[in-house]
Order: structure tokens, then C-alpha cells, then sequence
């Protein structure tokens, strides 16, 4: 057996090297982080070679004084945690005191460092984890880093390097990301000489993006920002239609440190869906805030990825916040046909998106194509009608009865129906009055509503001709436990009825249609509705005919609750409409849908003959 020896420092600092320290970019990182610890307002990052052969940082922060200068480049030396407790309330950067003698333990890093209040710096040259020179230096307030010969002490990471090219992208990609998170601070970044971005500070994030991505990104993009239980979701993020084949332009900070993280990452993806196309990424720079209390950054060696105390309702709170947003830039592009489609005409949208024509030309709205299947009355209407105000006594004398299919439209004449009823008008609201032939007859109209939509929502049941309609964004809803399982194993159920739900991670679904009649806002009040008959069995794929009676009811009430008083016209359809159900004189309730109050019973009222 092998003797147990302590490693000496330079040997620890080496194999932490290999954990904090990947590749050029992840100095570029650690520095960055310390100056911004440092308090710098302007950074400066200049490389060569991929940052193999030079890398140098240089900031107007606080500096450090001789004796820190030293004992930073020691293991696990920091000025930012005491002890284990802070960990858990993070707010530097850096905390484990381990980038600088790692940095230093596997290069040529010269260390220059001056507070203000000094005269004058310290200059600390080290190589390969020995000190070359420890001495004072005039220089401008504030550090300056300078790496070369990386990994000189360790050839075999050389090895692991890629390309120039790809190193190079690697850094760009980092100061990209810190200058975004930090508009307030002046960034300048130098490739062999050549300066790739000069950005001073910046107040808007907006102009940050246009600094270092261009013009063309910068205008296509969309503002983000809600707050919801001590989170706050700010930023940009694409407008619809606007994606990327690749997720590098997905950046995401957490309490403004870039992050890798999937919950929001998949919170992104998922919120764009039916945005862009499938396999396309959005563009976004999203922040989120939260207390560091509910954030545990201290998973991974280079911090990038972080993981979240309550995932599921940061992840809610994102999906909503990027819903709201997404559906509010389509609303102003788009105002007129994101609505649903209103009470009694049907209309069906283009989406914009023909993979869902399919869909919606199978699904033929009853209302507009009732052709189908169902006889088309066309009422005549007879000399008897003057001009539209001046009465309105309606007599359908005859009406023709069309069929149509495939051998062409049958012609048949049905019964004769005589309906003699002058409207007169309003009354308290919901009544319609009119004068007829034999007495009077007060119509409550959402009752007949009520009526002539049970009838529709029934044919439409059985004929599986329901009218649903997608929805321009997909709703995010969760549900407890039981009611997620419940809803999982009835899908189907409640597609057939025009209610279309996804999936989308445990408990949580996206409504993707509703019944064309439904207004956007109340669907996930209505699929919650439909959750608990459900739950309490009323219904069911078992027992179709009462489920499609108990549906259609308790859309009836819903479709008729938010109903404007018609006019004339409308009445008018709605009383042909009333006529040809099977039931015209009561509601689905059994309530009547009017009284008639004959002559003779007026008379007697008033006591004459
Ligand atoms: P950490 O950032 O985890 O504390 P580092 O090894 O990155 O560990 O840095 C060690 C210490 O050196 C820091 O805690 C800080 O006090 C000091 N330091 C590093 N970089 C700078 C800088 N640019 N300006 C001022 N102080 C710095
Ligand atoms: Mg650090």
C-alpha cells in the first residue's frame, strides 16, 4: 500500500484549476466577476490566440492593497463569505476564494492592483504557481490581470483546447453575457486587436442588445416584465415569429448572474410554442430576480448552472410572464381576429400556422356550414313586411327546406308555420314585448337563447361537428394531483366536446382549444368547471347522452350569461331560430321562454267584454 501524503498547495490549486478552469473562456468569467465584485463601472477584456497565448482584464474597481494582493492569490482566500451561512444569502459573484490562485497555478499571471487611497500599486508576477516578482508599481486606480502561456504547467489540458475559432467564440459569448447583465458598466472587448464591441453605460437593456447584437435584433424584440410573489421576470425576449436554430441566443440570468438552467430554459421553449416553428429557438434575455434565499447557485464548479428552492413556481410564474407578454404584442399587431368568436356568428381564423388546417377544416363550424347534414330553412318572408322600423310583423308563409348532397339540393316545401308577432319593444331589460294577432307576448330573450343554443350544441354533440377554436397562444393551467390525473385519462373525452388540453409537465397543462363560443379569458374557469363534474361523475365517456345534455346546459348558461340585448334583426333570427327547435316554448331548464297574454284575458283584467 501506497503511503497517504497531504498534496501540496500548487498541486490542489492544479486539480481545482481543472474544475474551475475548462478553458480560456472560464478566466475571462472568473475575472469579469471579480471586478464586477469590485464595483468597476468599466471593464476592459482584451485577448489573443483564443485567449491561449494572452488574456487580459483590466478595471476601475476597488483594488486591492499589498497585503490583499497576496493573500487573494491564496486557496480559498476571499473577501466575500465568512462562513457557511452566507452561502446560503449570496449576493457577490465569486465566493469560494478559488479563481485566482487556480488561474495561477497553471499559467504566466501577472496580478496589478491599486486602491485609491494609495499612491501607488502592487505588482505580482507569478509562473506556474511560483512567485517571479512581488513589487510596487505606479497605475491607475483599480486591477488589472494578465494571463499568458495558459495551462504551460499542465500540457496535457493544452491538449483539450479546440480551435482558435472556438475559443475565441467561447469568450465572446461570456463578455456578451456580463455586458448584458450589467448595462450600468462600460464594457470593451479586443480580439487580436481588433475591437469587437465598445459599449459605454448603457440605462436601457434595449440599447445594451443593440450595442453588442445590432439593429436587427434589438428591433425585433419584445419587452418582458411582471412581479409575482417576491419574483420579478424582466427583459426581452422575440417577437412571435422570430427564432434561431440554435438556443445561443437564449440568455438567461438569475439575480443577474447568466445561468444554464433547465426550468426556465423549458419554460422558454414550451411558452413558444405555436410561435415558432418546431425545432427553432427563441431569442431571449430574460432576468429573473429572486431572493438568493431561494436560489442555490453552489451546484456546479463554474456556477453556471443554479437550481431553484420551489421549481415548479418559478417555472409557473415564468410561463405566464412570457405568455402575457408574447400574447400582448399579438394583440397590437393583430387586435381584430385574435377574439373568439362571438355569440351566435362563427368565424374560423387563420392562425397562420396550415399544419392546424387540417384540424379546423374537419371540425366544420355548425353555425356557418349548417348545410351539413341539417335542413336549411330559408323563411320567406311575405308581402305582409313593411320597412324594417315601422313594423315589424314577420309572417313566414312558406318555407323551403334544402338538403344537400351529393346529387345536389332537394327542394322540398314543408309545413306551413304562421308567426304574426309585431315587436314592440323592451322591457325591464331581458323582455321583448310584441303585439300579435291575439294578445301579447313577452319573450325573455336569453331564455330563447338559451333554447336555440342547447339545440345547436346538441346537434353539433352528436354529429361530432363541434366548433372549437385554437388558441392563438396555448393557456398554461395547473391542477392538484387528483384533478391532473383525472384530466390526463379524459382528454379525449373533453376534445370531443371542443376542449382540447395538453399535457405539460406534472400538473401542469395547456389548453390549446375551446368551443368557439367560449371568450379566451374564461377558458381556464371553464376547463376548471368541467374538471369538477368530472371529478364528482357527472360525466363521463360511459354515459355520452346525459354528458352531452349536462354540457350543453352548462354552456348554455354560459354563452347567455354576458349576452347584449339583441337588435331587431337579431331577434328576429333568433326567433326563426327559437321555432325550429324541438322544444320552443321552454328553455333547457324547463323555464318558458315567453307568456302570451291573450286579448280576452286583458279584457277581463280591465273588466270590459
Ligand atoms: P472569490 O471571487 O471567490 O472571492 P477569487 O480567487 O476570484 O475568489 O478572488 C479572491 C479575492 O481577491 C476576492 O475575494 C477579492 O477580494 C480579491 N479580488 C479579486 N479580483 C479583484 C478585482 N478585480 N478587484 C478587487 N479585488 C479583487
Ligand atoms: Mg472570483
Amino acid at each position: 500500500m501506497a503511503k497517504i501524503s497531504v498534496l501540496s498547495d500548487q498541486v490542489a490549486n492544479q486539480i481545482a484549476a481543472g474544475e474551475v478552469i475548462e478553458r480560456p473562456a472560464s478566466i475571462v468569467k472568473e475575472l469579469v466577476e471579480n471586478s464586477l465584485d469590485a464595483g468597476a463601472t468599466a471593464i476592459e477584456i482584451e485577448f489573443k490566440k483564443g485567449g491561449t497565448s494572452f488574456i487580459r482584464i483590466e478595471d476601475n474597481g476597488c483594488g486591492m492593497s499589498e497585503e490583499d494582493a497576496s493573500l487573494s492569490l491564496q486557496r480559498h482566500a476571499t473577501s466575500k463569505i465568512r462562513d457557511a451561512d452566507d452561502l446560503n444569502e449570496l449576493t457577490s459573484m465569486g465566493f469560494r476564494g478559488e479563481a485566482l490562485p487556480s488561474i495561477a497555478s497553471v499559467s504566466k499571471f501577472q496580478l496589478q492592483t491599486r486602491e485609491v487611497e494609495s499612491d501607488s500599486g502592487t505588482d505580482i508576477l507569478i509562473n506556474g504557481g511560483k512567485v517571479v516578482h512581488h513589487r510596487e508599481c505606479g497605475m491607475p486606480p483599480g486591477t488589472r490581470m494578465t494571463i499568458s502561456q495558459l495551462f504551460n504547467t499542465v500540457p496535457a489540458r493544452r491538449k483539450f483546447l479546440k480551435t482558435v475559432s472556438t475559443e475565441s467564440a467561447h469568450i465572446v459569448h461570456y463578455a456578451r453575457l456580463y455586458a448584458l447583465a450589467h448595462p450600468e458598466v462600460a464594457f470593451t472587448l479586443i480580439d487580436d486587436g481588433r475591437t469587437l464591441f465598445r459599449t459605454p453605460a448603457c440605462v436601457r437593456l434595449r440599447d445594451r442588445v443593440m450595442e453588442i447584437f445590432g439593429k436587427s435584433v434589438a428591433g425585433k424584440l419584445i419587452e418582458v416584465e411582471a412581479k409575482e410573489m417576491g419574483m420579478r421576470l424582466s427583459g426581452l425576449i422575440g417577437a412571435p415569429g422570430h427564432s434561431r436554430s440554435s438556443r445561443h441566443e437564449m440568455l438567461i440570468f438569475v439575480n443577474n448572474r447568466p445561468v444554464e438552467n433547465r426550468t426556465l430554459g423549458y419554460a422558454l421553449i414550451e411558452s413558444y410554442y405555436g410561435h415558432i416553428p418546431k425545432g427553432r429557438y427563441p431569442v431571449a434575455f430574460l432576468f429573473l430576480d429572486l431572493s438568493p434565499k431561494d436560489v442555490d447557485v453552489n451546484v456546479h464548479p463554474a456556477k453556471r448552472e443554479i437550481r431553484f428552492r420551489n421549481e415548479s413556481s418559478v417555472r409557473g410564474f415564468a410561463v405566464r410572464a412570457i405568455l402575457e407578454a408574447l400574447q400582448k404584442s399579438v394583440e397590437i399587431v393583430a387586435a381584430p381576429v385574435v377574439r373568439s368568436a362571438p355569440v351566435g356568428k362563427a368565424q374560423t381564423f387563420d392562425i397562420g400556422d396550415s399544419s392546424e388546417e387540417t384540424v379546423e377544416s374537419k371540425r366544420t363550424p355548425i353555425l356557418s356550414s349548417p348545410k351539413i347534414d341539417t335542413p336549411v330553412k330559408k323563411a320567406k318572408v311575405s308581402e305582409k313586411t313593411k320597412t324594417a322600423s315601422e313594423t315589424k310583423s314577420v309572417s313566414i308563409v312558406t318555407e323551403e327546406v334544402v338538403f344537400e348532397n351529393e346529387a345536389g339540393p332537394i327542394e322540398e316545401v314543408a309545413q306551413v308555420v304562421e308567426r304574426d308577432w309585431q315587436f314592440i319593444g323592451w322591457a325591464q331589460d331581458d323582455y321583448a314585448l310584441f303585439d300579435t294577432d291575439s294578445g301579447v307576448v313577452v319573450l325573455d330573450f336569453k331564455a330563447a337563447q338559451k333554447r336555440v343554443w342547447y339545440a345547436r350544441l346538441l346537434a353539433s354533440y352528436e354529429n361530432r361537428t363541434v366548433e372549437s377554436q385554437k388558441l392563438l397562444l396555448p393557456l398554461p393551467v395547473e391542477f392538484d394531483p387528483v384533478s391532473s390525473a383525472m384530466l390526463t385519462d379524459n382528454a379525449e373525452l373533453f376534445e370531443a366536446y371542443g376542449l382540447e388540453v395538453a399535457p405539460f409537465g406534472r400538473n401542469f397543462f395547456r389548453i390549446e382549444a375551446v368551443p368557439s363560443w367560449l371568450p379566451e379569458k374564461e377558458a381556464e374557469a371553464y376547463l376548471g368547471e368541467w374538471v369538477d363534474l368530472l371529478r364528482n361523475g357527472s360525466i363521463s365517456d360511459k354515459k355520452a347522452g346525459a354528458t352531452q345534455e349536462l354540457l350543453a346546459k352548462h354552456a348554455v348558461h354560459n354563452i347567455v350569461r354576458g349576452a347584449s340585448t339583441p337588435g331587431e334583426t337579431e331577434l328576429d333570427e333568433l326567433l326563426d331560430s327559437l321555432f325550429q327547435t324541438n322544444n320552443p316554448l321552454a328553455d333547457p331548464d324547463g323555464r318558458p321562454t315567453f307568456i302570451e297574454i291573450a286579448k280576452s284575458e286583458l279584457n277581463r283584467r280591465f273588466h270590459k267584454k
